[in-house]
């Protein structure tokens, strides 16, 4: 640290200056640095609570707006290709799934 009178380097600890014998007050040294690392702490906390959505609702929206459409749409197409009448009733079914799930999930994406 350096004295704050004459601006000398002086040991971490010292109560006074050795040059100029100025008294060193350490109360106005830490309590910057405490605020430093309050900053610190404000600066790691602040990105969570912006993003707000925690990992298991990330996942959920993921796989709800890309796996269940996909999954759906394939097996929509898949059975709507088929000659087979229930089957075909099946595919629709998927397809819808796979839309509706698509929109809820838009809706959660601009809710979150
Ligand atoms: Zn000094």
């Amino acid at each position: 640290m350096f004295c704050s009178k004459c601006g000398k380097k002086i040991p971490e600890d010292s109560s006074f200056c050795p040059f100029c014998g100025e008294n060193i007050v350490h109360g106005e040294e830490s309590a910057p640095s405490e605020h430093a690392a309050s900053g610190e702490k404000g600066t790691q906390a602040g990105p969570l609570p912006v993003r707000g959505v925690p990992m298991w609702q990330h996942i959920a929206i993921i796989v709800g707006t890309i796996f269940i459409p996909l999954i759906g749409l394939m097996f929509g197409v898949y059975y709507l290709r088929s000659a087979d009448a229930a089957k075909k009733k099946a595919g629709k079914i998927w397809l819808w799934v796979g839309i509706v799930a698509f929109l809820i999930n838009l809706l959660f994406i601009f809710m979150a």
